[in-house]
C-alpha cells in the first residue's frame, strides 16, 4: 500500500448555491462526492438560521418575548421533523448535538430503564458511535453485546439475530442504512421481532433521514437516531426520536430543558437550520433520489465498464440511492482517494471516520470481502449539489489514475 503523506486539502463543491450569501464564497473549485460524511448547508437553511445568530437570540427558557420567539421557532423545527419521519407527536423529538449523542442517549438510558436486562443486540457493521460504545460498557460493566454478522453483500443474519432475541435484552440498536456501503436492513420488520421479547428498539437512521421515505407511525421503532449534517443542514446538531410511553432516562444532569428529557440550553440556530433542512428534504425527496440514483448509477457503470477488477460492495438491492462503494482489486482505495484529491475531487476509501489509519473498514471485514479488494474500497456519496458533469469527469480521469497505480505496484500485489 503507498502511505500518503501529509492530509488532504478542505475542499469546497463547485456548485456553491449563493455563495454570496454571507460573503466569501466559494475558494477552491472541487466536486464533491463525500456526502455520507458531511454535506454542504443549503443556502435556504443558512437563511433561516440567520436570525437566530442576530435579532433572535433569546434563550427558549426565558419568559419574555425575546425568549418565546426563540421557544415558537424550535417548536416549529420540531414539526418539521415529525413531518420528515412521520412521528405521531412533536414532543416525541429530543433535539441533541447529532448522531453520536443521539446513539448514546438511546443506549444509555435503555440500560437505566430496564434494570433486569444486561444484554445489548446490534450488528457487526454499525457506526463508531454504537459500536464503541458497546465496546466500551462490554468492558467496564458486563454487559453482553450480540454483534449480529452480515454476509457478503451486508444483509444482516437473521436467523442470528432471532436467536440473540430473548428476555435478556435490554435495546436492540440496528442501523437503518449503512455509511459506508449504503445497505439498508429491513428494520421496520427488526423492531417487530424485538417487541416480542419486550427489547427496545432503537435504528440509527442517520444515513436515511432524508433520503428514504419514513414513517414512523406504522412502525414498531422506539427510538430513532438522526443528524442535521447528513442531510445539508448545520453540524453539531440532531435529534432523538423517543417514542411516546417508551420510558426514558435522560443522558444529561442539569436544567429542566427538552421536558427534562435533555439538559442545556438549545442550540437554537442549529435547530432551526435542522428543521429547514427536514422541511426541503421532505418537499425535494422524490424528485432528487431519482435525479441522484440516475447520477450514481452511470458513475458505477462507468466504472466497472472503463476498469477491469472492478466490483461494487453492498446489496444492490436494498440501497441507499446516493451511495456506491466500489473496490479496485489489488489498488489503495487511499492511494485512489488522494490522487483524486489532487484533480479536485473529493470521495473517501474506508469510513471517513477511520482514515487516517490505514486499518481496513470493519464493515468490508464483516462482509468478508477480500483484503486485496477491501483495501482498493473507495466510497462515492451524492447529494442534491452534484451534477452530471461531476460524474463525468471522475470517468475521465480515473482510469488514468488507476492504471499509474497499477504500474506502481509489484505483479504480486495484483
Ligand atoms: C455520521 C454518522 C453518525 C454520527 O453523526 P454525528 O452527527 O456526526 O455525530 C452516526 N451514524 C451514522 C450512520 C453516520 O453516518
Amino acid at each position: 500500500m503507498i502511505r500518503i503523506k501529509g492530509r488532504p486539502s478542505v475542499l469546497v463543491s463547485r456548485r456553491a448555491p449563493d455563495v454570496t450569501l454571507i460573503g466569501g464564497g466559494a475558494s477552491s473549485v472541487s466536486i464533491y462526492f463525500d456526502n455520507n460524511a458531511t454535506t454542504r448547508v443549503d443556502s435556504e437553511v443558512v437563511r433561516a438560521m440567520l436570525p437566530f445568530l442576530t435579532d433572535q437570540f433569546g434563550n427558549p427558557s426565558s419568559m419574555h418575548d425575546v425568549g418565546a420567539a426563540a421557544g415558537a421557532a424550535m417548536k416549529r423545527a420540531r414539526q418539521q421533523l415529525q413531518a420528515l419521519i412521520g412521528a405521531t407527536f412533536d414532543h416525541e423529538i429530543i433535539f441533541t448535538s447529532g448522531g453520536t449523542e443521539s446513539n448514546n442517549t438511546a443506549i444509555l438510558s435503555a440500560l437505566e430503564v430496564m434494570p433486569g436486562r444486561t444484554e445489548i443486540v446490534t450488528s457487526a457493521v454499525e457506526h463508531p458511535a454504537v459500536l464503541a460504545l458497546c465496546g466500551y460498557l462490554e468492558k467496564t460493566r458486563g454487559i453482553k453485546v450480540h454483534r449480529i454478522p452480515v454476509d457478503q453483500h451486508g444483509r444482516i443474519d437473521i436467523d442470528a439475530y432471532r436467536t440473540a432475541l430473548t428476555h435478556h435484552v435490554a435495546i436492540v440498536s440496528i442501523m437503518w442504512a449503512n455509511n459506508e456501503t449504503g445497505t439498508i436492513f429491513p428494520v421496520v420488520r427488526l423492531s417487530e421481532m424485538a417487541k416480542k421479547v419486550g427489547a427496545i428498539f432503537h435504528t440509527d437512521a442517520v444515513q436515511a433521514v432524508g433520503k428514504l421515505p419514513i414513517d414512523l407511525k406504522s412502525t414498531a421503532i422506539d427510538m430513532l437516531s438522526l443528524s442535521g449534517h447528513k442531510f445539508h443542514g448545520p453540524k453539531g446538531v440532531g435529534a432523538l426520536f423517543i417514542r411516546s410511553g417508551v420510558p426514558f432516562h435522560a443522558l444529561f444532569k442539569g436544567g429542566h430543558q427538552q421536558r427534562d428529557r435533555r439538559a442545556g440550553t438549545e442550540n437554537t440556530p442549529g435547530i432551526v437550520g435542522l428543521g429547514k433542512a427536514a422541511e426541503l428534504a421532505l418537499e425535494c425527496m422524490d424528485e432528487e433520489n431519482r435525479r441522484v440514483r440516475s447520477l450514481r448509477d452511470h458513475l458505477e457503470k462507468g466504472l466497472l465498464a472503463r476498469i477491469p477488477n472492478t466490483f461494487v460492495n453492498g446489496d444492490l438491492l436494498a440501497r441507499l440511492p446516493n451511495t456506491t462503494n466500489v473496490s479496485f482489486e489489488g489498488i489503495g482505495g487511499e492511494a485512489v482517494q488522494f490522487l483524486l484529491n489532487r484533480k479536485g475531487i473529493a470521495c473517501s476509501f474506508g469510513s471517513a471516520c477511520t482514515s487516517g489509519s490505514s486499518l481496513q473498514s470493519h464493515v468490508l471485514e464483516a462482509m468478508k470481502i477480500a483484503p486485496t479488494a477491501a483495501l482498493g474500497a473507495v466510497r462515492f456519496s451524492f447529494s442534491r449539489f452534484n451534477r452530471e458533469e461531476d460524474v463525468d469527469q471522475v470517468l475521465q480521469v480515473i482510469p488514468g489514475i488507476v492504471k499509474k497505480l497499477q504500474d506502481s505496484f509489484p505483479a504480486a500485489v495484483r
